[in-house]
């Protein structure tokens, strides 16, 4: 096994670049496709924590790598928690934003609980042992979309204790406010415990 390679269970090279930043130069970070690794991984799972655990699975039974992958969605109180891990396809195939933030506005109209929460859950296989993280950040869904495109529902996401939605923020105070920098964050210290000699 290579011990100092980290495959992150994805294609998306925004999230391989991020995480690559977080890790120095402790890990390298591969994505899917870097280690060829083309095929679509379903995630047929009913929860995020199991649809985490089937890409990590996956990879680790195949590649023998030690891998990371997450899994997150939006849970709308009002909705029952939905769209949940239905988050990526909302209004159907194939995945569209747009299409996914004016459902959830016509499914929220005229009521009065918009609060929300953002949840992911990473999956860590390290040296063939799983390890799994959460991370997640409340706030409401806002009145009105007026179709501003950005990435899943930062256009109507407000983060408790802030006016502005995700989408409106910078890139640096986002990363560090949302679900995925916490879980992120918990991935670091455990990384770094696991590095520091017991004394
Ligand atoms: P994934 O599991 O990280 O690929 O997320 C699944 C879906 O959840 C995405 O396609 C988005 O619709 C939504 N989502 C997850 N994280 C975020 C986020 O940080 N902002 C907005 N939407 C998100």
């Amino acid at each position: 096994m290579e011990k100092n390679t980290l495959c992150l269970a994805t294609n998306n090279a925004h999230k391989a670049e991020e995480l690559q930043s977080l890790l120095g130069d402790a890990f390298e970070i591969k994505t899917l496709k870097d280690i060829g690794c083309l095929e679509d991984i379903e995630e047929t799972g009913n929860t995020f924590v199991e649809n985490s655990m089937i890409k990590a699975g996956y990879v680790f039974r195949k590649y023998g790598m030690n891998v990371l992958a997450d899994d997150s969605g939006l849970e709308v109180n009002a909705l029952g928690g939905r769209p949940g891990v239905y988050s990526a396809r909302y209004a159907g195939e194939p995945s569209d934003a747009t299409a996914n933030n004016r459902k959830l506005m016509k499914e929220m109209e005229g009521v009065t609980d918009r609060t929300a929460r953002f949840r992911t859950v990473i999956t860590l296989i390290l040296e063939g042992e799983t390890h799994t993280f959460d991370g997640e950040v409340s706030g409401r869904i806002k009145e009105t979309f007026d179709g501003e495109e950005g990435f899943g529902y930062n256009p109507v996401f407000i983060p408790d204790g802030f006016e502005t939605t995700f989408h409106d923020m910078g890139f640096e105070q986002r990363s560090r406010l949302n679900h995925r920098g916490r879980a992120m964050a918990k991935v670091l210290d455990f990384l770094a415990r696991r590095n520091t000699p017991e004394v």
